[in-house]
């Protein structure tokens, strides 16, 4: 299989040849076919698998191939949750588009708007935007969506996650009906197929490598450790190790910030990225990792969301998530295009039910190690830490968070609490 016999016209394969690929990945060979046919698409694919690679060709193809009016009225609009996915869609879109007469730009929240309107006055044909900014700038009269032809949604399980279904919902009524719709997912919960059928016109079905799958290739190995002695212990595995480019996950955006000072009094450069980050801090500590100036990126779940990082050694989970799903995320961000990768957890005893759920969730036994000197409290109590506890400690504040973890709630609810508590978080 190669991009050619996929039918990409040549502008394209000269930009698919400059960015290295030789042969499209599992979800471009399913889902670029049907794109280019026109037919909305239902994509199971989570980052790291070319996903944006496998909408974007398609759509650049077929805008190139049937051009409209000199004005340049904006015919392709591809939503994403977080500024920096909207930065690196972007990115993509520019680099794929560099051989055709296409213009692009992007909008998304936390920097100044006028830039962003003075670009979209010039005329573009495709819009890279995140939900928020979008419908402040429509709304301001910045930008028409009367003459989308084709809808991206990618990442929308995370786009519920945060809590964007009524945004979704306000934009799809600013589009015109007859256009084609790509959506894209990670996960597929009742939510997100309700979603699905309400956006998608008969929609093709396609898959990339069950999550499982991936999981298999990366080797997993969990530290039980004291909790006082986790920072102990990730200065030391990093420091033995001599790892120069490694992603740490933290469950709170303070613990980010806690860690990260801390991996800098000991030595190793190391910038935290999260929710609370400017947007012109989070690019810089991101170029500062990706051109290995930066060790240690420590990071939460969401701003670790669409990071685009190829090919890490090294992902360490300080903590482990709440929500097993994300385990699987992280860990993803190793192990890309069959190199090998590492991910550590550091586990104490109030994380022994998050560590069984994911377990379960993988269908896999994680091998556990205790390093000498960084032993786990056998005193500890196992019971999980309480989200709310969490928040008041670090914040102050957030009184209903306990209520979530108390209650009998179904598994789905258990995780929709967690999901919203880990929002305000990240
Ligand atoms: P994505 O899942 O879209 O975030 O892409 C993950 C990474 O894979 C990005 O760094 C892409 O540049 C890269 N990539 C996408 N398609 C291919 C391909 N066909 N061959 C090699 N690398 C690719």
């Amino acid at each position: 299989m190669s991009f050619k016999s996929l039918g990409l016209s040549e502008p394209l394969l000269r930009a698919i040849s400059k960015k290295g690929y030789e042969t499209p990945s599992p979800i471009q060979a399913k889902a670029i076919p049907p794109v280019l046919e026109g037919k909305d698409v239902l994509a199971s694919a989570q980052t790291g698998t070319g996903k944006t690679a496998g909408f974007t060709l398609p759509l650049l193809h077929y805008l190139s191939e049937n051009p409209k009016q000199k004005f340049r009225p904006i015919r392709a609009l591809i939503l994403t949750p977080t500024r920096e996915l909207a930065a690196q869609v972007y990115a993509n879109v520019k680099e794929y588009s560099e051989f055709l007469n296409l213009r692009s730009a992007v909008i998304f929240g936390g920097v100044n708007q006028k830039p962003q309107i003075a670009t979209i006055r010039q005329g573009i044909d495709i819009l890279v935007a995140t939900p928020g900014r979008l419908i402040d700038l429509q709304s301001q009269g910045a930008l028409s969506l009367k003459r989308i032809e084709v809808f991206v949604l990618d990442e929308a399980d995370r786009m519920l996650d945060m809590g964007f279904l009524r945004d979704i919902e306000r934009v799809m009524k600013l589009m015109p009906e007859k256009r084609q719709n790509l959506m894209f997912s990670a996960t597929f919960s009742k939510e997100i197929k309700k979603l699905a059928y309400s956006i998608l016109n008969n929609p093709v079905q396609v898959e990339a490598t069950p999550e499982n799958t991936a999981v298999e290739v990366i080797e997993q190995k969990v530290y039980r450790v004291a909790k006082s002695k986790k920072t102990g212990l990730i200065i030391k595995l990093i420091s033995d190790g001599n790892w120069k480019q490694v992603l740490v996950f933290t469950r709170t955006k303070h613990g980010a910030n806690r860690l990260c000072e801390k991996m800098k009094k000991a030595g190793i450069s190391a910038a935290a990225i999260h929710g609370n980050k400017s947007q012109g801090a989070r690019t810089k500590a991101l170029a500062g990792f990706k051109s290995s100036k930066i060790r240690v990126l420590v990071a939460t779940d969401i701003a670790a969301r669409g990071l685009d990082i190829p090919l890490l050694p090294h992902v360490i989970n300080f903590e482990l998530p709440n929500i097993s799903e994300d385990y699987v995320h992280r860990i993803g961000r190793t192990g890309r295009a069959g190199a090998s990768g590492e991910a550590i957890s550091l586990v104490s005893a109030d994380e022994t039910t998050y560590l069984r759920d994911i377990q379960k969730l993988i269908d896999t036994k994680i091998p556990v190690e205790i390093v000498e000197g960084f032993e786990p409290d056998p005193n500890a109590s196992t019971e999980p830490i309480k989200q709310g506890q969490n928040a008041n400690r670090n914040r102050g504040r957030n009184s209903n968070s306990n209520k979530s973890v108390k209650s009998k709630n179904s598994n789905r609810n258990k995780n929709r609490n967690r999901r919203r508590n880990n929002d305000k978080r990240n």
